[in-house]
């Protein structure tokens, strides 16, 4: 599936330069959009001044812009004052690029006459096939699909750097990704990974609690329905709204719940938002059942990580919620076969999420209750 049966390795080391020539613009992007609060604003700030350096304000020479190299032939100091230049520039180049070639090789089938099947993101319910979309082959549209998953992966990196610096995660960065998310998923109607609703009726028609026909009778129960292979268009553009509205709806729900039950956010809106843009490239299976409860456990296994090379382990929950839907799109050929089955309990699924949200919050107040008699305990002691 590579154009013109490339070698791999050569589109991939392709892929890496690019990557790695995109990230040194990522790092403008992590300078300077949090700089404004206007969208419009934020972006014209990337291509209004030229690469300068922030101590003695010196415009830079085309050869320091090199990635990697740049910052190595310069010996890691400006050219003109000599203040040193942080290392995280030529790290970040590096990372994008191993980004751009990893994403390349895991998504696009190396060998030209692989199927579709072989990408990271195949699965028994994706498309098997690209049909023609606006005349262009099925070559063009794979290789489309790759740089929309690009702009959500570039999204993320972009996020969590930002958020890492300053704890905050600007509009400027999550709404026009979002707006790539719905535009492209609309456009090419094939870009979807799960379709909007399918479920096994056997399976779900077992496992309800009212009589099975009654549900066939009212229509709840049914396969894949037509429409979705029917209406390509509209059915990319609902994924994606349904991914907007479970990303921002759950993030929400939980910023809204924690705060009256553990009395501090949990979340904060620019994490809400950064759901609802995840949502609008993966829909809202991926990131109501996976990320969600993926992104703690990334949490803990960093934070164990952290704690043993520096003494503050902190790690913030955002950067772990990138790197889960990066893990996610990365995975999914692999992660899918175990949820299939859950997804198949159709309008079940509804009913036992509810279940477990029932028992779920119960368990949080528990927590709370122990914390804050401890904390008390604590002060007693003190005052004591
Ligand atoms: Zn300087």
């Amino acid at each position: 599936m590579i154009p013109y049966d490339l070698p791999p390795y050569f589109m991939l080391s392709w892929m890496f330069l690019y990557g790695a020539v995109i990230g040194s613009f990522l790092t403008v992007c992590v300078h300077r959009l949090p700089m404004h609060n206007g969208i419009f604003a934020a972006w014209r700030s990337l291509v209004d001044n030229a690469s300068h350096c922030d101590h003695c304000q010196q415009q830079l020479l085309a050869r320091d812009n090199i990635p990697i190299f740049g910052w190595l032939l310069l010996g890691g100091r400006c050219r003109f004052c000599k203040t040193g230049i942080p290392i995280k520039y030529p790290l970040i180049e590096l990372a994008n690029g191993l980004l751009f070639a990893g994403l390349y090789a895991m998504e696009v089938p190396l060998n030209h006459w692989n199927p579709l099947s072989q990408s990271c993101l195949s699965s028994t319910l994706s498309p098997t096939t690209f049909e023609n979309a606006w005349g262009l082959s099925p070559l063009v549209l794979i290789n489309c699909r790759y740089f929309y998953h690009l702009v959500l992966l570039e999204t993320l990196f972009v996020a969590s750097m930002i958020d890492w610096d300053i704890r905050t995660i600007p509009l400027s960065v999550t709404l026009p990704a979002m707006l790539v998310g719905v535009t492209g998923a609309a456009a090419f109607g094939q870009f979807w990974i799960v379709p909007v609703w399918f479920q096994d009726v056997s399976l779900a028609a077992s496992l309800s609690l009212s009589s099975p026909t009654t549900w066939t009778w009212t229509g709840v129960l049914l396969e894949v329905p037509n429409w979705i292979s029917e209406h390509p268009h509209w059915h990319g553009l609902t994924v994606s709204l349904m991914g907007i509205a479970a990303g921002a709806g759950l993030g929400w729900t939980i910023l809204v719940v924690g705060k009256k039950l553990l009395g501090r956010d949990v979340l904060r809106f620019g994490d809400v938002m950064l759901l609802a843009t995840i949502g609008s490239f993966v829909g809202w299976q991926p990131i109501a059942i996976v990320i969600l409860f993926m992104a703690p456990l990334v949490t803990f296994c960093a934070t164990s990580i952290k704690r043993r090379l520096s003494p503050n382990p902190r790690v913030p929950y955002e950067s772990c919620l990138s790197a889960s839907a990066a893990i996610v799109l990365l995975s999914w050929r692999w992660i899918w076969p175990d949820l299939e089955q859950c997804f198949s309990m159709g309008p079940v699924l509804m009913v036992v999420a509810l279940g477990v949200m029932a028992t779920c919050l119960p368990a949080i107040t528990l927590i709370q209750y122990l914390k804050q008699r401890s904390s008390l305990r604590n002060i007693d002691g003190n005052c004591a």
